[in-house]
């Protein structure tokens, strides 16, 4: 195999995203592989093994997902369970600012309870929130056993692009690939062989080698008579959009709406994010025109 990178840059394997194209083919793809980042989110809420883990997939996802879009703006993945609160929610956002999380009881998750059947009876949805304009949301039907033959499909039903997505993820780390198919002007049954055996050869990628390898190693060893173009390596944060003022706002709303007051133990209270952990602190001055 060639693979085509620019010297300069290192393929790190903590917090990375590497977008790259099959040399004259019209196949895209990219892989993801989130660390100490993933660490710092599922730490905050002391999550157990099976839920991190599939929160895990949530934001590999939203990663590799979001690398396709060309607005300035964030893509939210989130399943919700069917009755109760119980939900899962990542997101991404154009400067690759990642955040995830998990609310209610996935205390049923284990290795014999699969994603179709937490969710079978809920919803998946894939919101686009540009900075300017209309957010679009898709609604990813829940027909297939895990998030990523969902998404896939999805993407072959609701879009025309042929999408390959393999998800993986421990207590460390969180991986994924993506290959698509990108538009073709006519049919053109080489293309469609090509892709058959792309999509092949990354079934055989385990879950170990996502979590494991180096970009370029996983690439190498899979697809290792193809010529792979490196298009760029970049590197997601976690970084949460919360601030002060958003609470402040939120607060208010909530201290006209539910009485009684927020301030019946003192003069001021406390709040801390439950994305990232961040404290705030509000005094009783801060609300006016309140019943307070
Ligand atoms: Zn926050």
């Amino acid at each position: 195999m060639r693979l085509t990178k620019d010297p300069r840059e290192e393929m790190f394997k903590d917090n990375t995203l590497t977008k790259f194209i099959f040399d004259n083919t019209n196949i895209k793809g990219q892989v993801v592989t989130l660390c100490s980042y993933f660490r710092d989110v599922i730490s905050i809420n002391s999550y157990s093994h099976d839920v991190s883990k599939l929160l895990g997939e949530f934001l590999a996802a939203v990663c590799l997902l979001n690398a396709n879009l060309k607005y300035d703006g964030r893509l939210i993945l989130h399943a919700q369970r069917a009755r109760g609160l119980s939900s899962i929610m990542a997101e991404c956002t154009s400067k690759n600012n990642i955040r995830g999380i998990v609310r209610g009881d996935f205390s049923m998750l284990s290795d014999q309870i699969d994603f179709y059947q937490i969710f079978k009876k809920g919803t998946l949805r894939l919101t686009m929130e540009p900075e300017y304009g209309d957010r679009y949301q898709g609604i990813v039907p829940i027909c297939e056993k895990t998030l990523s033959r969902c998404l896939e499909y999805y993407f072959e039903q609701s879009e025309q692009l042929k999408t390959k997505i393999k998800l993986a993820g421990n207590m460390q780390t969180a991986a994924g690939i993506l290959l698509q198919k990108m538009p073709e002007q006519t049919s053109n049954d080489k293309c469609s062989q090509v892709w058959r055996e792309k999509s092949i050869l990354l079934e055989t990628l385990r879950a170990e080698e996502q979590i494991n390898l180096p970009h370029d190693d996983q690439l190498t060893s899979l697809f290792s008579n193809d010529d792979i173009r490196i298009l760029s390596v970049e590197n997601p944060n976690f970084w949460c959009s919360c601030s002060r003022e958003r609470f402040l706002k939120a607060l208010h709303e909530l201290n006209l709406k539910e009485p009684p007051s927020l301030f019946q133990e003192g003069d001021s209270i406390s709040v801390n994010c439950e994305f990232c952990d961040k404290n705030y602190e509000f005094h009783k001055s801060e609300f006016k025109n309140t019943h307070n």
